[in-house]
């Protein structure tokens, strides 16, 4: 029998419940909403987790879409998910727990008598810490992004080689291998021994059709290559980015990008003119570094300083 909260499966079974992650403000009992999916057959265990972040919804639209395809008597192992993590920020549709004012994955590995935020990191991390494999789903907040793969534990890591294999695997076609802030799943997990990546399924309000497609087939990819399933998978070559380059806007205006998202652009490139209402140039900005251009504000309105795009850097294949 594997449990999960209030799921509980026997092998061959799959069964959904509920997290206990303690009280709301009106004193009603607050539990993440949890799947176990228990294999008929021994095996690996893998740990998804989706909407850390409470606007990035691509994941749970993954998890939706993929739970119904799996048949618990055609598993070896066993899938554990949390399908809302940031329960409060999904509620108002914000990316931070507006309980704490906190980002979620910041807050990783979490403290179970700590803020709200701490305690559900330490609710999700104790799940993390059972796992052989761990996707924590995200994507560019509502900006426009690429679909990529993140490794973030930091490429002198004892447990790079191993993340990067995941994110290989999972195959969004751009990995961006670059360690990350302290308190992400991505960092605190594989120092427990975990390999860990951050899927980031493109950028959007609300669904993505295109990019919870890539998602839900990084995670049969998942579950082919590590014998969940059965089936071959060849892992492509994929562009890694090593490096990032963020750009603010140098004045007040409106943005136009002259280009699409994937482009690689080299440097002395236009990135992004700014305009005035009516039409007459104010700034031209131009790449400081080859690249891929690989983000960029959604609203077209910026004032000086503003976040405007990103490039990802230092290129390779691997
Ligand atoms: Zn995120």
């Amino acid at each position: 029998m594997t449990t999960l909260g209030t799921a509980a499966a026997s092998p061959g079974e799959m069964d959904t419940g509920r997290l206990p992650v303690g009280e709301a403000r009106d004193g009603s009992e607050v539990g993440l909403p949890v799947a176990v999916i228990n294999g008929r057959h021994d095996g690996k265990t893998l740990f998804i987790q989706a909407v850390s972040d409470g606007d990035e919804l691509n994941g749970l639209g993954v998890v939706r879409r993929l739970v119904p395809q799996i048949d618990p008597d055609e598993i070896a192992g066993e899938i554990l998910i949390v399908g809302i993590t940031n329960y409060y920020g999904f509620q108002v549709a914000e990316h931070r727990n507006p309980i704490d004012d906190t980002k979620l994955n910041r807050a990783f590995p979490g403290n179970e008598s700590g803020t709200s935020s701490e305690r559900i990191a330490a609710a999700t991390f104790e799940i993390a810490s059972r796992a052989d494999l761990v996707l924590d789903l995200h994507q560019g907040s509502t900006s426009c992004m690429i679909n990529e793969t993140r490794v973030r534990c930091g490429t002198r890591h004892r447990l790079h080689e191993e993340c990067l294999e995941l994110a290989r695997v999972f195959g969004c076609g751009y990995i961006l291998d670059l360690k990350g802030p302290d308190g992400q799943l991505a960092r605190a997990a594989p120092d427990e021994g975990i390999p860990t990546i951050d899927p980031e399924l493109g950028g959007a309000v609300g669904w993505d059709e295109t990019s919870i497609q890539k998602g839900v087939k990084g995670v049969f990819n998942v579950l082919y290559y590590y014998g969940f399933l059965d089936g071959d998978l060849t892992v492509q070559p994929q562009t890694r980015a090593k490096s990032f380059e963020q750009y603010g806007s140098p004045s007040g205006g409106l943005v136009r990008f002259p280009f699409d998202l994937g482009k690689k652009v080299q440097q002395g490139d236009t990135l992004f003119e700014i305009t005035d209402p009516f039409g007459t140039l104010k700034s031209r900005i131009t790449a400081d570094s080859d690249g891929i251009f690989w983000r960029h504000r959604r609203l077209p309105q910026v004032a000086t300083g503003e976040y405007v795009c990103s490039v990802g850097t230092k290129l390779d294949e691997v």
